[in-house]
C-alpha cells in the first residue's frame, strides 16, 4: 500500500511495514492529527482472503499444496503457513537466508503482517526480561523497566480485548482482561 506525497500535503511521518509495531504505530501517530504514510511491501488482503472456513476439500491440493515444498520449505515448516494462506509467507527462494547454518525465522509480506497469523497468545514481560542482565549477569538490562511499560501494556490490551485467567505469576505479569475466562 503507497499513498504518495505531495509538496502541498507532506507527510508528518513514514511507517514502513503494517504489522503490529508498524501498524500500531500508524494508528497511533493519525489518530495524534499526524499526516502518516504507510509503506508496506506485501499484498492488501481483503475479505475473500480469509479463506479458514473453506473445508479442505475444496482447495485445489486438499490442504497439500505443492507450492508450500517447492517455494516456501523455510516457511512451511511454521505450522500456520498452509494452502490457506501460504502467499502471505515469503517465497524462500526469492527471498534466501544468508546464514551457513540451518535459520527459521517465519516472514511474511502481506497488508497486517504476521497480525493475521499470531497465536493469540499475548503476554506481559516482566523485570526478569527488562532487567535481565540484573538478574543473570549477561548483556545489558533494557532502558526501560516494567513499571515504565504497563500504561502502554493496558492501552493496547485494552484495544484488543485480551481475556484470560489472574495466574499471579511473577515472570507473566498478569494483564489487564477485558473479560474473565469462564
Ligand atoms: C505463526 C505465528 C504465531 C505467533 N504467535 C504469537 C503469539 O501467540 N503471541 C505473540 O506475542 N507473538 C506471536 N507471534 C509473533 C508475532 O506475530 C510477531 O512478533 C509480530 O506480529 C511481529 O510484528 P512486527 O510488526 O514486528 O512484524 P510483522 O508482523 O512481520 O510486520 C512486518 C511488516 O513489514 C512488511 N515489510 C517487510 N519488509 C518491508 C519493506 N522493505 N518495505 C515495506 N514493508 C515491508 C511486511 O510485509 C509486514 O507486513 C507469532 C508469529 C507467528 C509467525
Amino acid at each position: 500500500m503507497l499513498q504518495i506525497s505531495s509538496p502541498a500535503q507532506p507527510f508528518d511521518a513514514i511507517v514502513v511495514g503494517s504489522g503490529a509495531t508498524g501498524g500500531w504505530a500508524a494508528k497511533q501517530l493519525t489518530e495524534a492529527g499526524m499526516r502518516v504514510g504507510l509503506l508496506e511491501a506485501g499484498q492488501k488482503v481483503t475479505r475473500k482472503d480469509f479463506t479458514e472456513h473453506t473445508q479442505s476439500w475444496q482447495l485445489p491440493f486438499l490442504g497439500m499444496s505443492p507450492h508450500i515444498r517447492k517455494d516456501r520449505p523455510i516457511q512451511g515448516l511454521c505450522y500456520a503457513c498452509t494452502e490457506y494462506n501460504y502467499k502471505w509467507f515469503v517465497n524462500d527462494t526469492e527471498n534466501p537466508y544468508t546464514q551457513a547454518k540451518p535459520y527459521r525465522w517465519i516472514r511474511q509480506r502481506v497488508l497486517g503482517g504476521r497480525s493475521l497469523s499470531w497465536g493469540r497468545q499475548s503476554y506481559r514481560m516482566s523485570d526478569l526480561d527488562f532487567k535481565a542482565a540484573t538478574h543473570d549477569g549477561y548483556g545489558d538490562d533494557w532502558p526501560v523497566s516494567y513499571a515504565e511499560m504497563v500504561p502502554y501494556y493496558e492501552q493496547v490490551e485494552r484495544y484488543v480485548g485480551i481475556s484470560g485467567e489472574r495466574l499471579g505469576l511473577p515472570q507473566l505479569p498478569t494483564a489487564s482482561f477485558f473479560r474473565r475466562w469462564k
